[in-house]
């Protein structure tokens, strides 16, 4: 229980506070049952004094460490040794200034970014964390790592055990909306593939059991390690923008892990005096699953200093299940009703002086649209950044002068029922794919012309639609 070294975990709960060494495996505090941080000795390891420094890397594309978008940062997450990191060559992704969405949501045309996140090796921000916490885990000696994913987290877990031949996955995953994209990876890979008769929350409640019982490496991001990995998609967006801290994050929330991380980046390296200011971040649920949003929007749930008010958390759960309410939403990714890292989620909030707001499949996927027409893609969950940037700034919460960043967090092929289904010119055959969800697919649509097998035919066809 004594902390040792100059990288350790520690109990996110100020009043508790308690630390716990980096070899050992745990997601949780024993004194509080709080979640934990990686945490560090910063004046014995001195860092960088300036985020220019890290420029210096970018040529050596012949060292691993270096060509990682992750590790080359790894002054700034320095819990594990070199010579355990395993990378794949993740966090290699780019920020796109975007016009045709920049319009959409209502801001001056050069102030909307885009983080690509999709360009990552398994097609999702995963990436950045799961070389974190495999690196952690192969520093502890694990054979296997389990995790429950709507589909992201397993894809990437079963490319780090395949391409490292390190470890071997077993991933759970519910019954119900895993899109083919991301299953056919984790099958792909060669995964141990669990699936059980229940949604994301049933399977993440028994694969804490399962690794607790087995001893498997828990990769879910309760896992503190993960999201030292996914602190760096917010240094290469301030790297991207020369350094310069844009105005606004926005993010898609799920099991609140990507926000936590952001919230920790920016504090982090405010302490380190490496930023001046923090930006606002912006976190996007799903209207059918926004845990988030009504408890700190609408029932006034705050980090306090670090003593949330469980009251509050209890009361809204036992409301979920007294009701038999499930998530659901065609943003299969952040179909979460219990997201694990709710409070270090409300610790990001109040660092970052941050909103959240809840988008509907119908905004999702019009903002999906919008991101695909201007040409990256991204899925369905990605998009809840974009509808909830658009939402903020007819609010006039976001101005339209202000620098913002959306988070794309997945590659639009990882879900390409859900845009063919969008498209489609049929309702009914929406409805039959996708579950009626009251969307009206006319928004933005680029529908397919059908057309006869006959020359004439084609060529009038092609002339009408000119
Ligand atoms: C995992 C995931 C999310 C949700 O991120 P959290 O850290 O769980 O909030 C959003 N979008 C995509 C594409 C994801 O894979
Ligand atoms: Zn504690």
């Amino acid at each position: 229980m004594t902390k040792t070294g100059l990288a350790f975990q520690q109990c996110i709960m100020p009043g508790c506070g308690a630390t716990y060494d980096v070899g050992e495996v745990r997601t949780s505090c024993d004194k509080c049952g709080a979640l934990l941080d990686i945490a560090y000795d910063w004046d014995r390891l001195a860092p960088p004094d300036s985020l220019k420094w890290f420029e210096s890397k970018w040529s050596r594309r012949n060292e691993p460490l270096c060509r990682s978008g992750v590790w080359r940062f790894r002054e700034l997450l320095p819990f594990a040794p070199a010579e355990k990191i395993v990378t794949i060559g993740e966090g290699q992704t780019p920020l796109h200034p975007s016009v045709g969405v920049a319009k959409y949501i209502g801001l001056e045309q050069d102030k909307l970014f885009l983080q690509y996140e999709g360009m990552n090796p398994s097609g999702s921000f995963k990436d950045n964390g799961m070389t974190a916490a495999f690196s952690h885990a192969h520093m502890i000696g694990a054979k296997r790592a389990a995790c429950a994913s709507t589909g992201n987290t397993s894809a990437s877990l079963a490319l780090y055990c395949c391409m490292s031949k390190l470890m071997q996955a077993v991933i759970f995953i519910g019954s119900g909306k895993i899109s083919y994209g991301k299953l056919s990876q984790a099958l792909d890979y060669g995964a141990l593939t669990m699936q059980i008769a229940g949604d994301f929350d049933d399977a993440m409640q028994r694969v804490r059991e399962i690794s607790q019982k087995l001893g498997i490496y828990l990769v879910n991001s309760v896992n503190p390690f993960r999201l030292e990995g996914q602190k760096t998609i917010m240094l290469r967006v301030l790297e991207s923008l020369d350094w310069e801290v844009p105005d606004w994050i926005v993010v898609p929330g799920g099991n609140l892990g990507n926000s936590s991380s952001f919230g920790k980046a920016f504090s982090e390296l405010k302490e380190l005096g490496l930023i001046d200011r923090v930006p606002r971040l912006a976190i996007i649920n799903a209207a059918g699953a926004d845990t988030l949003f009504e408890l700190h929007e609408n029932r006034g749930l705050r980090w306090n200093g670090g003593n949330p008010d469980r009251k509050i958390v209890d009361s809204y759960h036992a409301e979920l299940d007294a009701a038999g309410q499930r998530a659901d939403t065609i943003a299969s990714a952040i179909e979460i009703n219990r997201p694990v890292n709710l409070d270090k989620c409300l610790r990001a909030l109040e660092q970052c002086h941050g909103v959240v707001r809840e988008a509907t499949d119908q905004q999702i996927l019009d903002a999906k649209s919008q991101v695909g027409a201007s040409g990256l893609g991204c899925e369905p969950a990605s998009a809840a950044s974009v509808a909830g940037a658009k939402m903020l700034r007819e609010e006039g919460v976001i101005e339209p002068g202000e620098r913002v960043v959306c988070i794309l967090t997945g590659h639009q092929l990882k879900d390409p029922t859900a845009t063919v289904a969008y498209h489609t010119s049929d309702q009914a055959e929406f409805n039959r794919v996708l579950g009626s969800r009251g969307v009206n697919t006319a928004a933005y649509a680029n529908r397919a012309v059908q057309v006869e097998n006959d020359l004439d035919a084609i060529v009038r066809a092609i002339q009408l639609n000119s």
